[in-house]
Parts: structure tokens; C-alpha cells; sequence
């Protein structure tokens, strides 16, 4: 699940870009049918002599033949995709950003509704940017909708709204990483760049049965993927590479059996598909409480914030809030973070709900008051800006996905008033 899966209330974390910048070889250039990986692969495993007999005869890489069969594969089982062969490559680059770390499933009715509200690089740009969270809300990762709203604004204003075609153009846009620059100038021109995402790392990495966890080898992998992609036809051979992924050779349970790359793979001729991509050891992931504030004045207005534009949940809007500290109580930080946030007095009531969430890299839980505004204007201290609104107006404005579990339990109060 992305990292802003969930709602925060509190803006302390940083987020690292990630984002390998170095210019892809040109695939075939690696690509010839000399390829050592799998004998490279081999050598750092403890393999049985019969093991290492399957390995030396599947070396080196048949990427000729990998290419025809993933190719034909791809003919008759592709996905049908609404961004797929699309002629818009404003269209592409929406899908892609929105399929990074997403599964496809879960970004097809955002797609639609996207390109409903802004069909055009020219529409996006103009956008207000609480509109464009708003269409983005419960996506996750939502540095992802700010970059694309700054990239609009880039095309449009320095590329005359054509998205550009060269490589180091396209990497150098807010958001764009190699993988996705190799995605969109393959799917929408197609050209020959390679891809390095998700699915694809498992892919590679079972295919040459890789002996290091896939963060250890992007190097390695980088080097297949240029080498099995085929120079005639990037487009069909990524989007065909995506699909295997996605469809066959799945994490949990890969179907070996109807792959068109099961002679060549191998983990499966090493029976070892189940244990691959290795995986690195991970530190279980650091638990915050954390406060929160619903606070209501005199009209029966609600306060919300707006989250600065940099670090997690960048430009959400939220209820105030934050992390507990040792020795105090709840209700006493729910005070604390209002009063240094918003330098405003409360009064907290009683709790309203408690609620679970995780992020990449920590988890929360959210402890959820009832409060009443007692005095003080509340200023932008720690957020962009301050509103106090209705219940029935929560729904204009973009939150985190926690937020809005709060905000569907003050509805469902409200209704069974
Ligand atoms: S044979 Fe199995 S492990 Fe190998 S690429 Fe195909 S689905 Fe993946």
C-alpha cells in the first residue's frame, strides 16, 4: 500500500525522492544473446551440480526468443486498458503516475474520473491545486498529484503543451523517475526505453534467478530489461512485460505453467520461483498515537488546516492534531498540538473514535476528541491556511483517508440526530 495510504495528523515526516537519473542504454545494446546473467546469478548460490546444469544450459539469455514469446503472448492475453494505445500522450503520463506503486484495478475509476476533469494538459494546468487533490483523495502518495499539477504547468508553459519526446526532457518533469520516463516514451512514441517497476523487478529477478534482493541489483536489472527489450516493438514488449507480471507471474502464486517464458525462467527450472525475488530483512515499523481535534465554535462550524505543501500528505486538508509525547495524556495533547499549531485555547470532550492506519513506514493511531473552541483566531502557524466550515461542506475539500473515516462517523452522528 502506498505511504499515504492513510490520513496523519501530523507533517514531521520526510519524504525521499527516489529516482535513478542516469540515461537508459538503448535496449538490444546489452541485449545480445551473450548475455552471462543467469551464470552471474548462479555463481552466489549453493546449487546442487544438477541445478547448476539446468542454469549453464539456459545461459546465455535467449532474448530473441523472449521477445517473440512474450510478444505473442501478448496478442492474445494483453489487458484491455483505457490508456493503452491511446493517442493522447497526456493520457499515458496520467496512467503512469497513477499506476506507480498502484495496482491497476484500483487506478482504472480514478483514470476515468481524472481525465473527465481535466482532458487536457491546458485543463490541469489551470487547475486549482485543492481541486486536483480532491480528484486524487484516497489514491495515496499524494506528491504524485502535486507534481503532476507542476507538470502541467511546465508543459504548458515551456513546451506549448506538447509532451515532450526526448528522454532527459521527460526525466528531468516533477514525478518522473527512469522507469516512468521509459514507460511513457515507450507506450506514447514508441520508443525504446527500458522499464524497472514492481512487477517487472519480480519478473526479471525470477527470470535470471537473481541472487541479491532486487534493491541490491537495479544495476543488474536495468541491464535485462534493456537487453530483452525488443528494439522493433518497446511498446507491445513493455506493456507485455507489465502484464506478465501482473497476471502470471504473480508474487504469491505464479502460473509457471501457462508462461510463455517458462523454458528460459530460471526459478522455475530451479523450482525456485516461490523464493524469489529475494527479500530483505525489514525492522518492524514504528508506532506513533497520536491526538486529534474536532473542534466546533458557537455557529456549529468545524476547524480544519490545510497541511503545508512540503513532506507527507503535502496540501491535504485535515483536522488538527499530533504526535503524544511520553507522559502526557491524550487529552492533554490534543491541547498542546492546538494550542502550537494553532495558538488557540480548547476545551477537549469526549473521545470520538479510535482509528488504525499504516503507512510505508510507520503506523498511527489516531485518537479522535470532541472539542469546543473556547478563544483565540486561529493562525497558520504550523499549516498553509484555516477554515472553519460546515459538516456538509467536509466533502469539498481533499483529506487523507483517515480523516474521511472521521469525517463519515460526524455524518452518521449527525444523521442519527
Ligand atoms: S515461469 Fe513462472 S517464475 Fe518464471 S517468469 Fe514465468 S511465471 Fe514467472
Amino acid at each position: 500500500m502506498p505511504e499515504e495510504k492513510a490520513g496523519s495528523q501530523k507533517r514531521r515526516t520526510k519524504k525521499n525522492k527516489a529516482t535513478a537519473k542516469t540515461s537508459p542504454t538503448k535496449a538490444g545494446r546489452v541485449g545480445t544473446e551473450k548475455s552471462p546473467s543467469v551464470k552471474a546469478a548462479a555463481t552466489a548460490y549453493t546449487i546442487k551440480p544438477i541445478e547448476r546444469a539446468v542454469l549453464d544450459s539456459l545461459t546465455p539469455l535467449p532474448v530473441l526468443d523472449l521477445r517473440a514469446s512474450l510478444l505473442k503472448w501478448y496478442s492474445r492475453c494483453g489487458r484491455t486498458l483505457p490508456w493503452r494505445n491511446h493517442p493522447d500522450p497526456y493520457a499515458i503520463w496520467i496512467s503512469e503516475i497513477m499506476l506507480q506503486q498502484t495496482q491497476v484495478k484500483t487506478v482504472l475509476p480514478y483514470f476515468q474520473r481524472w481525465m473527465e476533469h481535466f482532458p487536457t494538459v491546458e485543463s490541469l494546468a489551470m487547475a486549482d491545486q485543492t481541486a486536483v487533490l480532491k480528484q486524487w483523495e484516497g489514491l495515496g502518495y499524494y506528491a504524485r498529484a502535486r507534481n503532476l499539477h507542476r507538470t502541467a504547468q511546465i508543459i504548458a508553459e515551456e513546451y506549448g503543451g506538447q509532451f515532450p519526446r526526448s528522454f532527459d526532457e521527460v526525466l528531468a518533469l516533477p514525478g518522473i523517475g527512469r522507469t516512468t520516463a521509459g514507460g511513457i516514451l515507450s507506450s506514447a512514441f514508441n520508443q525504446s526505453t527500458a522499464i524497472v517497476d514492481g512487477n517487472v523487478k519480480r519478473v526479471l529477478a525470477r527470470l535470471t534467478a537473481l541472487d541479491r534482493p532486487p534493491a541490491k541489483a537495479m544495476d543488474r536489472l536495468w541491464e535485462i530489461s534493456e537487453a530483452v527489450l525488443d528494439p522493433d516493438n518497446p511498446r507491445d514488449f513493455n506493456q507485455a512485460l507489465m502484464d506478465l507480471g501482473a497476471t502470471l507471474c504473480t508474487a504469491k502464486n505464479p502460473a509457471c505453467l501457462i508462461c510463455p517464458w517458462r523454458s528460459h525462467c530460471a526459478a522455475y527450472n530451479l523450482g525456485t520461483q516461490l523464493e524469489l525475488p529475494m527479500r530483505e530483512a525489514k525492522a518492524p515499523l514504528p508506532h506513533k498515537i497520536i491526538g486529534v481535534a474536532v473542534i466546533w465554535n458557537d455557529q456549529g462550524k468545524i476547524l480544519i488546516d490545510r497541511r503545508p505543501q512540503k513532506g507527507l500528505l503535502g496540501g491535504l486538508w485535515e483536522f488538527p492534531g499530533g504526535k503524544l509525547e511520553e507522559g502526557e495524556t491524550l487529552e492533554d495533547c490534543v491541547a498542546r498540538e492546538v494550542q502550537e499549531e494553532l495558538a488557540i485555547e480548547i476545551e477537549v470532550g469526549e473521545k470520538i473514535m479510535t482509528l488504525d492506519h499504516a503507512y510505508t513506514h510507520f503506523k498511527v493511531t489516531l485518537n479522535v476528541f470532541r472539542c469546543k473552541h473556547l478563544t483565540g483566531e486561529p493562525q497558520t502557524i504550523e499549516c498553509d491556511e484555516v477554515r472553519w466550515v460546515e459538516l456538509n461542506e467536509l466533502d469539498q475539500f481533499p483529506f487523507p483517508k483517515a480523516n474521511g473515516q472521521i469525517i463519515d462517523a460526524l455524518k452518521a452522528e449527525a444523521a442519527a440526530k
